[in-house]
């Protein structure tokens, strides 16, 4: 199913390039015109400076490889695992992956490689790398090089999973596809980008996270499911609540409010909600805005929400919450042991009030 395959001997550093699929690695069918996956073999034919860095790169391909839009949590575990089972022979992991689901994944890994002391950077393109105008051979050499880039005392420089797309390197947890068209493709509307890159790459150390030492790699290989996401809007039906309150083996509920964390002031949605919670459902309140907090205090219709169970999700993008809910729900966590780490920024994928 997986193969791994060597591209050339040179010494340190060493960097694993794990491809996944998506657009970057895909050509067109020539009967359809539709694009699909071809193997990472032909990155080289396409990417010939990939052998001009004076680095030892390996490859590990999904076989075959996916587009993203059909990526699945089983797929997290794969990707946990190549890293986990290859973490102490490489000095970083480049993650090739379409940009579809990117954030979800960059997400999912932040929490499953708990304590990661190396750079995992995911990127891939919009125009596949066979087209002359691709964006991906800029993002797949310069995510290299941030994988392979060091400090001064030889430390890696970015030990966080991180999108790079566009010149940008932002922390995965924090990104957002906002571009079905353009190159620059993911956001980081809370946090602000870990690196810029243009004649040099220019990382900002102040806003990268640094791992314990003396702590190991410590990875994790399961995803709870139950998770609904419920988006408000107005003139909402209780018919439309009503599904959810229906739904067998519901865990989790993210609610995608307006604003600073607000609801309609409806005494039935009051009441459903406190009747999920009481049910033991975990009510996650996000705010449908880009940028900002949910802050359920301000208003009379985010304090309803507080009231009647919801717990804060403050500046977390809709990707990160899921995941982190599908990692918590997958562990062996009580309620109250799930509600206190959804109160806690595991990877930096929330800003706290006291941050
Ligand atoms: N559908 C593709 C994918 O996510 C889109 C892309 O890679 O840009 O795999």
């Amino acid at each position: 199913m997986l193969y791994l395959c060597s591209m050339n001997a040179t010494k340190t550093p060493s960097i694993l390039i794990i491809y996944t699929g998506g657009t970057i690695g895909m050509t067109e069918n020539p009967e359809t015109g539709a694009l699909m996956n071809f193997d990472f073999e032909k990155f080289q034919l396409y990417v010939p400076e990939l052998k001009r860095f004076p680095y030892h790169i390996d490859s590990y391909t999904f076989n075959p490889p996916i587009d993203s839009s059909d990526m699945e949590p089983k797929y997290w575990v794969k990707m946990t695992q190549v890293i986990a089972d290859n973490y102490d022979q490489y000095d970083g992991f480049v993650v090739l992956h379409g940009t579809d689901t990117m954030a979800f994944t960059a997400s999912a890994l932040s929490f499953t490689l708990e304590n990661l002391a190396k750079p995992v950077i995911i990127t891939g393109a919009q125009l596949p790398i066979s087209k002359l105008r691709t964006d991906g051979r800029e993002n797949l050499l310069t995510s290299i090089e941030i994988a392979a880039a060091r400090d001064a005392n030889g430390m890696p420089m970015v030990p966080e999973v991180c999108i790079f797309f566009e010149n940008k390197l932002l922390r995965g947890n924090r990104t957002t596809k906002i571009n079905a068209e353009g190159f620059n493709a993911f956001r980081s509307f809370n946090y602000p980008s870990l690196a810029d890159a243009g004649i040099r790459i220019k990382f900002d150390s102040i806003l990268i996270r640094r791992p314990n030492p003396y702590l190991p790699l410590k990875p994790h290989y399961s995803f709870g499911t139950g998770i609904f996401i419920l988006t408000l809007f107005p003139g909402i039906q209780r018919e439309y609540v009503d599904v959810v309150m229906q739904m067998k083996n519901l865990r989790a509920l993210v609610i995608k409010t307006y604003g600073s964390g607000n609801a309609p002031q409806k005494p039935w949605l009051f009441e459903k909600l406190k009747e999920l919670d009481s049910r033991g459902v975990i009510l996650v309140n996000i705010t449908q805005c880009s940028q900002g907090s949910v802050e359920m205090r301000r208003y009379e219709t985010g304090l309803q929400l507080l009231q009647a169970g919801a717990v804060n999700g403050y500046d977390g993008t809709l990707e990160g919450t899921v995941t982190k809910l599908m990692f918590l729900l997958g562990q062996d966590y009580t309620k109250e042991e799930i509600l206190k780490q959804l109160n806690t920024s595991l990877a930096g994928e929330i800003t706290l009030p006291e941050d």
